[in-house]
């Protein structure tokens, strides 16, 4: 057989052969649209591939982006790429001095900047001195534009719309992104053409996040979540309209970016979903085109994917990590499920669902024995396969186990292959000998009208060791008391698993990826 290298770029000339007239629809600040179509957007892809090269980029350099997800973030994407150098996504929401270490520990020459984060850049500046050009984005102040800014618009006036891409080895790296650090500095996953391709494919199919050319895709997901979750590759793949919510995130926006654009699929964390949900509901709205969601970055609670469902919108339930590209699971039914009754449907459905084919799973126990997949026994979820990182990014040291990478994550798996993570092991409470899943603890907190959001986290206790309280957000307007919550757990779960007491706070502390920062709860609220 031939030997054609997976390339980024060659998703880049498919799309734009097969599917000229597709669009891409980006929605601006301040309630506009932006649309072109896949021939003009492959026309700036090349002509900024060219003005990275005349400023001297080479194979392997890092260029870096503190964007939105918008179109000229998706133009870096494809370009840097393409040219054989790295796209480094920064996550704008981590501390700066976390933004800090991070660009100087991937040595980025250049970064691409949003207009929104220009006091950042402010602050970053004198601490990165290995970057040689902040970019801007959007339009904005003139007088900003002196060395060593410039603007991104500018770049692309120079060079041809046309430009043959290099070709080059398919390990060669294509993209980095940082963990968030929740332990110690962030560390680097660095993503080759190779990996990105498979797992672009891989998330297309019809049991992973299903992409087709019929779709109209909306990454709601940050593009520096870990690259979208691949669904900037997997939509031009699958050559799909892709419409691109920018900075605005809320209910609201992306109510009316998925009504604009037709939007059939979108995917993001559940605390997205839950504001576009409130959003919903609240203004007795309708899904005119929405039909299938994918969450995940951390468990979506039963009672969302039943919402979503009582409004038509199918949801996915999918697992994965920043080591794994990020998909590592995606939940769908089999066949011999649908006649269940709709209660034992959804607790399939809220299951972190069943590995894609390319990458391997186990549980074990801590001495590594391997333990079995009877849907009870939890133990340490370990992943092995062709978009899981081998080591982090600038360290020599493999990051492997006996071969396998150690996500961190508490889970059971039953027969058929479905996953269910009970915690992140950091997170897990131990209670008289015994484990308490705080997620399940969580998912039935969460079942209350009244909770918005709900985590579930360990009090020192003298007896048993460790007992789970629960840290609750009402929603606004609406009541609860504690035995309110405390009651939801009677007859549901073992009596020794219960929550025994509740704490009301006003905001939960979120982590940059939008996931509850249990650490910072356990400083904030002292439990011993
Ligand atoms: P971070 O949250 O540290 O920025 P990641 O996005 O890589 O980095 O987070 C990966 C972790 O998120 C997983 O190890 C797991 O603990 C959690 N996670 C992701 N998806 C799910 C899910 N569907 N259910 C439960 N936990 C999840």
């Amino acid at each position: 057989m031939m030997q054609e290298p997976l390339l980024i770029s060659s998703i880049l000339s498919h799309a734009v052969q097969t599917s000229p007239d597709q669009c891409i629809v980006t929605a601006l600040d301040g309630g506009e649209y932006h649309e072109y179509d896949y021939t003009q957007f492959n026309g700036r892809v090349r002509q900024l591939a060219q003005a990275l090269l005349r400023r001297g980029i080479a194979p392997g350099d890092r260029v870096a982006t503190l964007a939105w997800n918008t179109y000229r973030h998706l133009e870096i994407y494809y370009a840097v790429s393409g040219i054989a150098a790295v796209c480094h996504t920064v996550n704008p929401r981590l501390y700066p001095e976390q933004i800090a270490f991070i660009i100087n520990d991937a040595k980025d020459r250049i970064v691409f900047v949003d207009t929104h984060f220009r006091d950042l850049v402010e602050r970053l500046r004198p601490q990165c001195p290995c970057v040689e050009e902040w970019v801007w984005l959007e339009k904005g102040d003139e007088t900003a534009l002196t060395a060593p800014f410039s603007r991104y618009d500018a770049w692309l006036a120079e060079d041809d719309p046309t430009f043959d891409w290099p070709v080059f080895d398919e390990n060669t790296a294509a993209g980095l992104c940082y963990t968030s650090g929740t332990t110690g500095n962030p560390k680097g996953a660095l993503y080759s053409h190779r990996s990105t391709i498979l797992h672009a494919w891989a998330i297309c199919h019809p049991d992973g996040l299903n992409v087709s050319c019929r779709d109209v895709v909306l990454p709601v997901v940050p593009m520096f979540h870990v690259n979208a979750w691949g669904l900037p590759y997997a939509s031009l793949l699958s050559g799909a309209k892709l419409a691109l919510p920018g900075a605005n995130l809320r209910g609201e926006a992306v109510y009316a970016l998925c009504e604009h654009a037709g939007v059939t699929m979108s995917a993001g964390v559940p605390t997205v979903w839950q504001g576009v949900l409130d959003h919903v509901t609240q203004n007795r709205l309708r899904f005119s085109t929405l039909r299938r969601l994918v969450i995940g970055g951390s468990a979506c609670p039963a009672h969302m994917i039943k919402a979503y469902a009582e409004a038509d919108v199918k949801v996915s339930h999918a697992w994965g990590m920043t080591e794994v590209s990020p998909v590592g699971t995606v939940c769908t039914l089999l066949p011999e499920h649908d006649n269940l009754p709709e209660a034992k449907k959804l607790a399939i459905l809220a299951t972190q669902g069943r590995p894609l084919f390319g990458v391997q799973i186990k549980v074990t126990d801590d001495e590594g024995h391997c333990l079995p997949w009877d849907g009870q026994t939890a133990g340490n979820l370990m992943i092995r396969g062709n978009w899981v990182i081998e080591r982090y990014y600038n360290k020599p040291d493999t990051a492997l186990d006996g071969g396998w990478f150690a996500t961190g994550d508490v889970a059971s798996v039953d027969g058929n292959g479905y996953v269910r993570i009970t915690d992140r092991s950091k997170d897990v409470i131990k209670s008289g000998g015994e484990w308490i899943s705080s997620i399940a603890m969580e998912n039935i907190a969460m079942e209350h009208p009244a909770v918005q959001i709900a985590a579930c986290i360990a009090r020192k206790d003298e007896k048993w060791g460790e007992r789970p309280m629960l840290a609750v957000v009402l929603r606004q307007g609406m009541q609860a008391t504690e035995q309110d919550i405390l009651d939801l757990y009677r007859d549901r779960v073992e009596r020794w698993a219960a929550p025994d007491s509740v704490f009301f706070i006003e905001e939960m502390p979120l982590t940059a990826t939008g996931k509850i920062q249990k650490s910072e709860l356990r400083k904030r609220y002292p439990m011993s």
